[in-house]
């Protein structure tokens, strides 16, 4: 997390919207239902950027930032719809993944940025993205829901198993289009990376590098292709089109590896722990200097505006936030306000020297909906939360722990365990945590890939990744003076 005040956390649902209308697609200048009118496009990117931007930050690096608004403008122009006003962004996450929302917006993870090995691989993935704006595949859902708000936390408690809900979380917003729908945006990929002059077969060769990271075990969920065909088959159709665009359209198609190579030089790769990380039972945050306990066997995750934990079986959450206010009072108040909470019993403490306030409440009932007969609250359907509102550092920050009322005695101790346990990092080793960064070496001597990362002292546990990464398989050959992807701090 890097602790942004909140904004607005629920995803909007971009699409299904109820003004149906007929116009012609774009791209394939057939009539057809299209279920959102240009405007109405607009409107909803421009809704959706903020929350983008605040569940999963930007990545700064000023070259590459420049490199995909050079590129995404060129293939703007050449596109089905070359007056929108679209924008690229590289968000700050480590999961593989692009995503497009209407109006223009196309956003890549630095996680993708670091797994491409040339400018054609990214350009195909682009025209792909903008393919899915300018074929208006509306989208059908808006997957990703921030657990920011006890509205949408009552909600997911309901669901079976929290540890989905974890996993669907900030790092896989995800449009879900149909197959139909990807296949259109695979042959729109083809034809406008080619069309801005590069070889489309390479983008046929990074879903080589998607089925690898698929298959390798405890790796970042690549969800780019979790709700998209299967790569393998992608890969065959892909190479198929590119082959036919290049016979039909003869010419020179760039692929400009080692120039892809340096831009990417220095990117960090996986999570950055300047965000926090958890390590051996702990949450450690070495900028906002602070630690609490994680509980053995949860599940969590981290954004930049919260810190979340959920027992598998998914009847408790914790989420760690700021809280709003000058004074814990005031922070409390104007959060149980914000998500609907009744207090039931508030104390003054102090956690490990800070000032704190422990807060119990209740979901209030419900309004009565006219019409609708008005729903009995019980202890199967009424959250329960225990916050602990803490003064540390200049910020308040505060620690829910939450569950319908009937299991909230199971999970009392492990959510007053993790509030007590706050307290200031001093660990040296652990403030001082640098991320991981790619660094690009040439290669010293002819052989494999495995034997130029041994002569680069890559270790044996980054082997897996490093393959990954660099789109081959370690027994490939290469060559003296090749520029190969290595791992350091
Ligand atoms: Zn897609």
């Amino acid at each position: 997390m890097k602790m942004r005040k909140m904004v607005s956390y629920v995803f909007l649902i971009v699409g299904i919207s109820s003004l149906y209308g007929c116009s012609r697609n774009p791209v394939t200048g057939k009539r057809e239902l299209i279920l959102m009118s240009q405007e109405q496009e607009l409107a909803a990117g421009k809704e959706a950027h903020p929350s983008i931007v605040a569940s999963m930050g930007l990545y700064e690096n000023q070259s590459l930032q420049a490199f995909i608004n050079q590129k995404g403008k060129a293939m703007g122009a050449i596109s089905h719809r070359p007056d929108l006003p679209y924008q690229f962004f590289i968000v700050d996450s480590p999961v593989v993944n692009a995503f497009a929302v209407p109006g223009g917006y196309v956003y890549f993870t630095r996680g993708i940025m670091a797994h491409f090995n040339n400018e054609a691989e990214f350009a195909g993935v682009l025209g792909h993205e903008i393919g899915h704006i300018t074929a208006r595949h509306s989208a059908r859902q808006q997957t990703s829901q921030l657990l920011g708000q006890l509205g949408a936390i009552a909600g997911t408690i309901a669901l079976p198993e929290m540890g989905e809900v974890i996993q669907a979380g900030v790092g896989s917003l995800m449009l879900s289009y149909s197959r139909a729908h990807e296949t259109e945006s695979d042959e729109i990929g083809v034809a406008y990376s080619s069309k801005i002059g590069y070889d489309a077969h390479q983008m046929a060769d990074f879903f080589g590098t998607l089925k690898k990271l698929s298959e390798a075990s405890g790796q970042i969920i690549p969800t780019f292709q979790s709700t998209h065909p299967d790569p393998g088959n992608r890969q065959k159709k892909v190479a198929k089109l590119a082959t036919e665009y290049q016979q039909a359209n003869p010419g020179k198609y760039e692929i400009d590896r080692n120039e892809y190579l340096k831009r990417i030089d220095g990117i960090i790769y996986g999570e950055d722990p300047k965000q926090g990380f958890v390590e051996n039972d702990m949450f450690y945050h070495p900028v906002l200097k602070f630690q609490f306990p994680v509980p053995r066997g949860w599940q969590h995750q981290n954004a930049p505006t919260q810190f979340q934990m959920a027992p598998k079986g998914g009847k408790a959450v914790m989420i760690f936030t700021l809280a709003q206010g000058n004074s814990l009072e005031e922070a409390a108040q104007a959060t149980l306000k914000g998500m609907g909470l009744e207090a039931k019993d508030s104390q003054k403490t102090t956690i490990n020297g800070n000032p704190a306030l422990v807060v119990v409440s209740r979901q209030a009932p419900p309004q009565q909906q006219q019409g609708q007969p008005q729903q009995q609250q019980t202890a199967q359907n009424t959250v329960q939360v225990a916050t602990w509102f803490i003064q540390y550092g200049g910020n308040i920050y505060a620690i829910h722990g939450m569950s319908y009322v009937a299991d909230f005695d199971k999970y009392a101790s492990d959510f007053k365990q993790v509030a007590e346990g706050f307290r200031t990092l001093t660990d040296r080793e652990k403030l001082n945590r640098q991320p991981d960064r790619i660094q690009i070496k040439s290669v010293q001597r002819d052989g494999t890939l495995r034997s130029a990362l041994e002569a680069y002292q890559m270790p044996a546990d980054k082997m897996k990744d490093l393959e990954v990464l660099n789109g081959m398989d370690l027994k490939d050959p290469v060559t003296r003076g090749m520029m190969i992807k290595t791992i350091s701090r």
